[in-house]
C-alpha cells in the first residue's frame, strides 16, 4: 500500500526554507547522546534536502521539558552529532521562534542545515497553539514532518504548521508507512503477531485489530496473566489487570471465532517477589502458586512460540516477554528476538523496549524494518488515523 501524501519528492525545495520536524528524541546520560539511531534515521531526508539546494531548518523536541527553558534538555549535542554525520555544519538557533532562531533562518543558504531549539521549551507546542503554529510556519517556506516518533500527537510542530504551508512527508514517514501498513494489510502470509510488555489495558485497540487480520496472536510478558486469569487459573501475584477479565474472555472467544490461533505461555519463569535476586522456579501456567509472580515466560513458551515464528510469512512484534531488564529474566524475549531473525519472515519491530531488546542482543541487522515510533506504530497497527500524517497534503 503505497502512502496518499505528498513526499519531498512531489515539491520543488530548491533554494526554498524548508523545516523539518525530526525525532530527535535520543536518550542522553551525562550531556552525551548514548544512542544515536533516531538521528540516523533521519539522514536520508535531511541529505536529499541538502543535495536538492534546500536552506534546511530542522526542529524537534527532547525529553520532557513541560514547556520551561532548560539547558539538560537543550538540543545542542544533537546539532553536534548530526554536524559529524554529515560531514558539515549545524547551525544552533537558541530558541524556536525568537532569539536567533529568525536571524539564522533568514540569513540561511542553500544546501546550509540548522536546528531549533527543543520546541518543549514552548508550552504553546504541546497544546497546538495556532498563534504558535503561525510563527514556527513564518521561519520557513515549505513544512517536512519526518518524526514518526511523534505524528500520533497533534502538537503544533508535527500539525498545527501544517495549515500554513504546503505540507510533505520525508522519506523516514513514508517508509514507516509503508512498512507498517503493508504487514497488516497485504502481508505475506501467514501474518503472526507478538504482543508482549506490562499492560492488556494499552495494548487493547491493537489486540482487537490484530485479530481481524492475523493468522495467530501470540500473547506474553505481563499482559499474559490477565488471559491466564481470565481462563480460571490462578496468576499469585503476577501482574494482573482484574477490571479486564471479561474483555480478555471476549478477545479469545473472538479469536476462536475468526480462526485465529490464539498462543499463551504454557510455563512461567516465576519469582517469589518482584526482586531480580528472589528465589526463583519454573512452572507450567496453570501452578503459579499464591504469592509468587510470573517474570518471564518458560523455555516450553518460547519453544512453542518459535514454533509459529518459524513458519511465518510476516511477523508483527511489540513488547517484551518478561522483564527483559534483570537478565535472569531476559531469557523469553532473546528467544523470540532469535526466533524472528531466523524466520526469514518480513519481521516489523515496534515499541521501545522490543527495539532495545533486539539492539541489545545483537539482532537488529536481521529485522526487516525497526519502527523509531512505539506509540505511533501501535495507533497504526490499530487503524488510527496519525494526525501528523493526516495534516499534510494528498498527493
Ligand atoms: P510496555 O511498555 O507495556 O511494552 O511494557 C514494557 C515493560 O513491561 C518492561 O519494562 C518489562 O519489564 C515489563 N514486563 C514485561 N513482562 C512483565 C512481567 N511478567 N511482570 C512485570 N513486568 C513485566
Amino acid at each position: 500500500m503505497v502512502l496518499n501524501k505528498k513526499t519531498v519528492r512531489d515539491i520543488d525545495v530548491s533554494s526554498k526554507k524548508v523545516l523539518v520536524r525530526c525525532d530527535f528524541n535520543v536518550p542522553l546520560k551525562d550531556g552525551k547522546i548514548t544512542n544515536d539511531k533516531r538521528i540516523s534515521a533521519s539522514l536520508p531526508t535531511i541529505d536529499y534536502l541538502i543535495k536538492n539546494n534546500a536552506k534546511v531548518i530542522l526542529c524537534s523536541h527532547l525529553g520532557r521539558p513541560k514547556g520551561q527553558v532548560n539547558p539538560e534538555f537543550s538540543l545542542r549535542p544533537v546539532a553536534d552529532r548530526l554536524g559529524e554525520l554529515l560531514g558539515k555544519e549545524v547551525k544552533m538557533a537558541d530558541d524556536v521562534i525568537e532569539g536567533s532562531a529568525q536571524s539564522l533562518s533568514s540569513s540561511l543558504k542553500d544546501g546550509e542545515v540548522m536546528l531549533l531549539e527543543n520546541v518543549r521549551f514552548h508550552k504553546e507546542e504541546t497544546e497546538n497553539d495556532q498563534e504558535f503554529s503561525k510563527s514556527l510556519a513564518s521561519l520557513a517556506d515549505i513544512y517536512v514532518n519526518d518524526a514518526f516518533g511523534t505524528s500520533h500527537r497533534a502538537h503544533s510542530s508535527t500539525t498545527g504548521v501544517a495549515s500554513f504551508l504546503p505540507a510533505v512527508c520525508g522519506f523516514l514517514i513514508q517508509k514507516e508507512i509503508e512498512f507498517i501498513n503493508n504487514a497488516v494489510n497485504d502481508p505475506k502470509r501467514p501474518l503472526v503477531a507478538i504482543l508482549g510488555g506490562a499492560k492488556v489495558s494499552d495494548k487493547i485497540g491493537v489486540i482487537t485489530e490484530l485479530l481481524n487480520k492475523v493468522d495467530t496472536l501470540i500473547v506474553g510478558g505481563g499482559m499474559a496473566y490477565t488471559f491466564i486469569k481470565a481462563m480460571g487459573y490462578n496468576v499469585g501475584t503476577s501482574l494482573c489487570e482484574d477490571d479486564k477479565l471479561q474483555l480478555a474472555s471476549e478477545l479469545m472467544e473472538k479469536a476462536k471465532a475468526a480462526s485465529v490461533e490464539f498462543l499463551l505461555p504454557v510455563d512461567i519463569h516465576i519469582a517469589d517477589a518482584f526482586d531480580e535476586n528472589a528465589a526463583d522456579a519454573f512452572v507450567d501456567f496453570d501452578k503459579i502458586p499464591d504469592d509468587w509472580n510470573g517474570l518471564d515466560i518458560g523455555p516450553l513458551s518460547s519453544q512453542l512460540f518459535a514454533k509459529a515464528i518459524s513458519s511465518a510469512g510476516t511477523i508483527v512484534w511489540n513488547g517484551p516477554m518478561g522483564v527483559f531488564e534483570w537478565d535472569k529474566y531476559s531469557n523469553g524475549t532473546v528467544e523470540i528476538a532469535k526466533a524472528v531473525a531466523a524466520s526469514g519472515a518480513i519481521s516489523i519491530i515496534g515499541g521501545g523496549d522490543s527495539t532495545a531488546a533486539v539492539y541489545k542482543f545483537d539482532l537488529a541487522d536481521k529485522m526487516s524494518h525497526i519502527s523509531t515510533g512505539g506509540g505511533a506504530s501501535l495507533e497504526l497497527l490499530e487503524g488510527m488515523e496519525l494526525p501528523g500524517i493526516a495534516a499534510l497534503n494528498d498527493k
